[in-house]
């Protein structure tokens, strides 16, 4: 944990961004859950440490957080956006019953990207994907309507 609070220390300082409790604690919160929270659920979670803490700076802190590197904004649902603290190259899954956001590993589009190269001579320096479908626990809930 102190390491790796040296290395977000690093970072904010390298940029010339000050080191704020409020930046530690939301980027704490997000690193804690694997659930891709939108900023009323980071907001929710971080006011127990921060009480006086508002939307606002939540929204602010975010953007900042996403500046330096240290999240990245997923814009899976077109009415608000969720974060992810993991900025490894991966992808997500959503699902179109609960919303829920699974993580899906790997770097599938490598090959498209170098296929696509040597065919037509363009670099891809950056690609989104985002499968939709339905969770395993949608799925059961589905089976079990459809067997009733
Ligand atoms: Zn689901
Ligand atoms: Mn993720």
């Amino acid at each position: 944990m102190s390491t790796e609070n040296d290395k977000v220390i690093e970072t904010f300082r390298k940029k010339g961004y000050r080191v704020t409790n409020q930046r530690l604690a939301i980027l704490d919160v997000l690193r804690n859950i694997n659930t891709h929270p939108t900023a009323e659920e980071i907001y929710d979670r971080v006011k127990s440490q921060i009480p006086d803490i508002s939307l606002g700076t939540v929204y602010r802190t975010l953007n900042v957080l996403e500046e330096l590197g240290l999240l990245q904004q997923i814009s899976c649902d077109e009415s608000q956006s969720r974060y992810d603290a993991n900025v490894e190259k991966h992808y997500h899954a959503i699902c179109l019953e609960c919303g829920r956001v699974l993580d899906v590993s790997g770097d599938l589009l490598d090959d498209l990207e170098e296929r696509f190269f040597v065919e037509t001579g363009f670099t891809i320096t950056e690609h989104r994907l985002e499968l939709y479908g339905y969770c395993k626990e949608c799925n059961l809930k589905k089976k079990m309507e459809d067997n009733k």
